[in-house]
């Protein structure tokens, strides 16, 4: 699943699509003025998630 940020070219409008697979060329379209002239700005992709944190802390060692 994945959420796609959309911006109309035409309007200005800003959107977003969510879609379970591949953006369509059908969903580009935009809600307000109905131009298929929009440009993806960001893509956010769900599933898949790590929960491991990235961040490890250091085992205790003190400085100076
Ligand atoms: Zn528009």
């Amino acid at each position: 699943m994945a959420i796609y940020d959309l911006k109309c070219d035409e309007c200005g409008h800003v959107f977003e699509k969510f879609v379970t697979g591949f953006l369509k060329d059908e969903d580009k379209r935009c809600p307000r003025c109905g131009s298929s002239e929009v440009s993806q700005k960001f893509t956010s992709f769900f599933g898949g998630t790590s929960r491991d944190g990235g961040c490890t802390a250091p085992p205790g060692s003190s400085f100076g």
